[in-house]
């Protein structure tokens, strides 16, 4: 049974990024592989033996209140250092970075990834595409946020940013190291880019798995990538 862990919904589902757990669950079922995902809040402490750890975006307050709770004893680090999958989209990819700057303040991430995030100049909004190595097919989804976020010295991008901002810095979206991915795509990304549910879906069961025949998913991409300038 995979346990998806969607962490503090009620603070990070501002953007509709829950819907990544249904898509993983489901893309799951298609191949027969049981699946439940387990919603953790913020005034619980956060299971340890997940095999994927979700956190989507938020506002600023919530995003706040959702690392102040998930600093207690560390145990997403935990996990991603024994392998976990963790998917990380903007207010989330900022909390698990090692410091995340507003106005007038700084807090320590998480520090699952060596990134740092700043306030930009001004909001980054709209449809964004890019292109990650693992996929021959850029990726699509949308993007709303004001912070900018900047990699440690040879830390790999989640993708190159073909059209919108990502990390606004240096045309790059996003960071990864092992398991643990950052993003600022929405959409939800997993339900816009099915093809990264099925490599979330590999690197937790530590094997390959079956393509499937999910047309609609399928066309559904295509008719997104093909509006890419
Ligand atoms: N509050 C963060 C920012 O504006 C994250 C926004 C989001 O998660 N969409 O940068």
């Amino acid at each position: 049974m995979l346990e998806i862990i969607r962490i503090h919904n009620e603070l990070l589902g501002t953007y509709g990024d829950n819907g990544n757990a249904e898509v993983l669950k489901f893309r799951a079922g298609l191949r027969e592989i049981k699946a439940r995902v387990i919603d953790v809040s913020y005034l619980d402490p956060l299971p340890r033996g997940g095999d994927i750890y979700l956190l989507g975006g938020a506002e600023d307050a919530a995003q706040l209140l959702s690392l102040t709770a998930l600093r207690k004893g560390s145990i997403l680090a935990r996990a991603a250092n024994k392998g976990a999958v963790v998917l990380a989209v903007c207010a989330g990819f900022q909390i698990v970075g090692t410091t995340y700057r507003t106005r007038d303040q700084e807090f320590e991430g998480l520090g699952l990834l060596d990134v740092t995030t700043a306030p930009g100049d001004g909001r980054l909004v709209g449809d964004i595409a890019i292109k990650s190595p693992f996929f021959a097919e850029p990726m699509t989804g949308f993007e709303n946020h004001s912070s900018v976020t900047t990699l440690g010295e040879g830390v790999p991008p989640f993708g190159t940013v073909i059209a919108g901002n990502g990390n606004g810095v240096a045309g790059l979206d996003g960071a990864m190291s092992n398991n643990v991915f950052g993003t600022y795509l929405h959409g939800p990304v997993l339900a816009r880019n099915p093809e990264f549910a099925d490599l979330m879906l590999e690197r937790a069961l530590g094997e390959a798995i079956s393509s499937v025949d999910d047309e609609l998913a399928d066309q559904y991409a295509k008719w997104r990538r093909a509006v890419i300038k």
